[in-house]
């Protein structure tokens, strides 16, 4: 599963920032995902619960904060969200803009003690 992957990323840098600050717990692990990222919530959980088992992080919840996603289309020099997976502009209908803003996978905070 390519989400134990990423979510043992995410646990690696939690747990290191934790002991930076002297923390001997971890409470919760609040994460900012985005919706263009393509990853499932429940598939994100389950990945969490595999690799926080045996760490600081043992005890502590998961909240996944999602981003929506923002594409910018260069001929119109306009930024949208787009309906759908093509990220077509809505002006000039040019599929597939860039990203600017939903690719998002990071660590956003950490409750420990
Ligand atoms: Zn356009």
């Amino acid at each position: 599963m390519h989400e134990i992957g990423l979510m043992q990323n995410i646990l690696d840098t939690a747990v290191e920032r934790a002991e930076q600050e002297g923390a001997h717990r971890i409470y919760m692990v609040e994460m900012r995902v985005g919706r263009a990222f393509g990853v499932a919530p429940k598939s994100l959980e389950m990945a969490f619960d595999v690799v926080k088992k045996g760490t600081i992080a043992e005890m502590a919840k998961l909240q996944v904060d999602y981003v929506p996603t923002v594409c910018y289309c260069s001929n119109c020099k306009i930024e949208f969200q787009p309906t759908d997976l093509l990220y077509e502009c809505p002006e000039c209908h040019q599929a597939y803009c860039e990203v600017r803003q939903g690719k998002e996978f990071e660590l956003a905070s950490l409750d420990v003690s």
